[in-house]
């Protein structure tokens, strides 16, 4: 039996957590909000105080951050989203705090792990795509009952896949990412321009839930541009689940909507469709279990 000291690293906040790899329950958490700044000697110094009460009792480190981790230095597909961190040495610099072993995976992949191993049975289930639809949209794949990581980190990345040629400029270069035109950040913007002042995704929704139409036929559009990457992604890979989660993507009446745009297309097309059962701890716990195997061949 071991002890995996896990760390969720998000652009609001950092959690750290204990957990027990033979039941994978958390037994001890802790969260601090993200530092403001982003220097990296900030960042470290929140990460070490953040992590020293945890580290007495853990074997070993697992990581589930936002952006991209490649060889375990964290970058992102959007490098202003990072700041002052992109290329921070993520794995060396918390190797250096704990003197664990310390392993690091992307945030949307590690939860599209928690989603896999929480289906009941799993065993019916061979490929599976998690895809969260929240400020950003991410996601991560199960193929074969394995976790795709990809050899430079970016398996998932779904988020800037192009629904629409002539749509807006993303921070990643490409115009029309679903990212940019479905997330809840696009639903505000789109809200903003239509109601002629700011108007954040969760007022839109809000609106729409309270039967304004046109706030209505922004979710919808958000809906049916998902309801496509998954069509898209389905024929690809042959997928024959796809977990829904985020705060947009579990909002009420979401996923039936994305649901009733996929029944307008022909079966192969149409995966099964789940809500997300995890909170906010997927992330924590699906690194914890994807790492304790890779620790227990060590
Ligand atoms: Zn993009």
């Amino acid at each position: 039996m071991s002890v995996c000291l896990a760390v969720d690293i998000g652009g609001t906040k950092i959690a750290a957590a204990l957990v027990d790899s033979a039941t994978n329950h958390i037994v001890d958490r802790h969260q601090i909000v993200t530092p403001k700044s982003q220097h990296p000697a900030v960042f470290s110094a929140a990460l070490a105080s953040l992590l020293t009460p945890f580290i007495a009792p853990a074997d070993f480190v697992a990581i589930a951050s936002t952006g991209i981790i490649n060889n375990g230095i964290l970058t992102a597909l959007n490098p202003a989203n990072l700041g002052g961190l992109n290329r921070f040495e993520l794995v060396d610099e918390i190797q250096h705090i704990t003197k664990l072993p310390t392993y690091a995976m992307n945030d949307a992949q590690a939860a599209a792990w928690y989603e896999f191993i929480s289906l009941t049975p799993n065993n019916n289930t061979h490929n599976m795509l998690f895809i969260t639809i929240s400020t950003g949209i991410g996601g991560g794949l199960v193929l074969n009952q394995q976790l795709q990581t990809g050899a430079r980190g970016i398996s998932g990345h779904i988020g800037h896949t192009v629904v629409d040629a002539n749509g807006p400029v993303c921070g990643c270069g490409r115009q029309g990412c679903i990212e940019k035109v479905a997330s809840g950040t696009a639903i505000g913007e789109l809200g903003t321009a239509l109601f002629k002042r700011p108007c954040t995704g969760q007022e839109v929704y809000q609106l729409a839930l309270e039967g304004n139409s046109e706030a209505l036929n922004i979710i919808h559009s958000s809906a049916a541009a998902v309801a496509e990457l998954i069509a898209n992604l389905t024929i690809s890979l042959d997928l024959d689940t796809v977990v829904i989660g985020g705060s947009v993507g579990l909002a009420p009446h979401y996923c039936e909507y994305i649901q009733q745009y996929l029944n307008e297309k022909p079966e192969l097309y149409r995966p099964r469709i789940i809500p997300a059962k995890s909170g906010g701890d997927a992330g924590l716990l699906g690194a914890a279990h994807w790492f304790a195997r890779q620790e227990s061949h060590t």
